[in-house]
């Protein structure tokens, strides 16, 4: 059966890809098709997958769930599993300053609540504030307010129009520190901004740029100064993906509003988090109506999705979790010193469990690059899920991925001519 005779696939262009491969199952890093042949999912299905595929520690506790309450209205009611991942979250692994959870369904609506917390914050106080900095090359999303504060490029040049206005600053990459600096200074010279929003450390789909904690610490110290909202997009980089729980750990400065995806329900369900600040959420707490945060989604806080999270996190604070991320983290830095002697490979860059580079071409790098559709179906050839973002190849594994498959991913990457 032809797949693509009733499905439109997300970021595929249907006449001229080839058939999607049929997937029958998972278990631990492994993905196997419908001829058996299996596929390391180096890229933990988009970057969702923690513990590994069909996890039987997270079945067990949705199917249970499932048998007592799959879903309920969130406006007016409330259940066990939502108040549990919240109340976890805030005393166990938030930063000090996060004080309340607001749910919604996935990364990009996260980021779309963050945005109208941040501008309805300033509404609310009767202060004139708008503007919203974002950097370059950033991405926080498909919807459109989402897409607003994202790059523009050739993805969305269709809504350009139909996007609100953004201050968008250079990133700091090394080298490029002080160029950052004076964009983001001219940016907040006027007591105009509503909020920063940033990729902390890592911007995913961007390319996996990375730049310095201290250069990010410098901005949000910039910030807090003027009193301007930062919104730490933690969609990609939260659940250890850098090798601290959430990238902003290794910041000293704490980002006011934190949104949580992907990895949230250990890449089982769909689940969005906006954390917020206790100043934030008082804006909000008050006796006119007309102040309360009037959005919300029918699925919002599915019990399923937040019990899939619960038992996400028991595995994230079993004893012997971290030891696997450092394990990944010293094989990849091992495996970066490797690949630097590999000639058609360059700008080796790794933090925690995410390893990026780029194979040397004679144009641009970027999504575009011709040589992404060579790459992509040499390591499925190999049965290996790397997805690469134009030229530039990355790892992000699920933690439970063994040393030896690791392994046979960093030698078909050696191997690659
Ligand atoms: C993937 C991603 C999003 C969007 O999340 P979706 O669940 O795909 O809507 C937002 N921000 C970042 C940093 C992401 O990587």
């Amino acid at each position: 059966m032809d797949h693509t005779e009733y499905i439109w696939h997300p970021f595929t262009q249907m006449k001229l890809e080839t058939q999607p491969i049929k997937i029958i199952r998972g278990e631990g890093a492994i993905l196997f098709d419908d001829n058996n042949k299996s596929y390391i999912d180096a890229i933990s299905s988009w970057w969702t997958n923690l513990h590994g595929h069909a996890h039987p520690y997270i079945a067990k506790k949705v199917f249970e769930q499932h048998q007592i309450l799959e879903h309920v209205i969130f406006a007016g009611f409330t259940h066990e599993p939502a108040l549990n991942l919240a109340k976890r979250l805030i005393e166990d692994h938030l930063p000090e300053n996060i004080f309340k959870i607001f749910y919604s369904d996935n990364g990009s609506t996260s980021v779309e609540v963050a945005i109208k917390m941040a501008i309805k914050y300033w509404f609310n106080r009767n202060i004139p504030k708008t503007k919203i900095i974002a950097f370059e090359s950033a991405y926080h999303g498909d919807t459109f307010g989402s897409m607003s504060v994202s790059e523009r490029d050739a993805f969305t040049k269709a809504f350009h129009k139909n996007l609100f206005d953004v201050t968008f600053i250079p990133l700091p990459l090394k080298g490029q520190e002080e160029k950052c600096n004076q964009a983001f200074e001219k940016a907040i010279s006027e007591n105009d901004v509503a909020a920063f929003i940033y990729e902390p450390l890592i911007l995913g789909a961007g390319g996996m740029l990375m730049y310095e904690p201290a250069s990010l610490n410098y901005l949000l110290q910039k910030a807090k100064e003027k009193d301007i909202i930062c919104i730490a997009d933690e969609v990609m980089t939260g659940f250890f993906r850098t090798g601290k729980m959430f990238a902003s750990e290794y910041c000293e400065i704490k980002p006011d509003i934190m949104c949580l995806s992907k990895g949230l329900t250990g890449g089982t369900m769909a689940l969005g988090v906006t954390a917020c600040a206790q100043f934030i959420y008082d804006a909000f707490y008050n006796d006119d109506k007309m102040k309360a945060f009037y959005h919300g989604h029918s699925y919002t806080a599915n019990p399923l999705a937040c019990t899939a999270a619960l038992a996400s996190l028991d595995l994230v604070e079993k004893e012997g979790f971290i030891d696997s991320i450092n394990i990944i983290q010293s094989q990849h830095q091992k495996f970066a010193e490797t690949i630097k002697q590999a000639t058609h490979f360059e700008n080796i860059r790794q933090r925690g469990t995410i390893i990026a580079f780029d194979l040397k071409t004679n144009s641009e790098t970027n999504y575009f690059n011709s040589s992404r559709d060579i790459l992509y179906r040499y390591f499925i050839e190999r049965g290996i899920l790397l997805r690469p973002l134009g030229n530039t190849v990355y790892l992000m594994p699920p933690y439970c991925i063994t040393a030896e498959q690791l392994q046979l991913v960093y030698a078909s990457i050696l191997e690659y001519k």
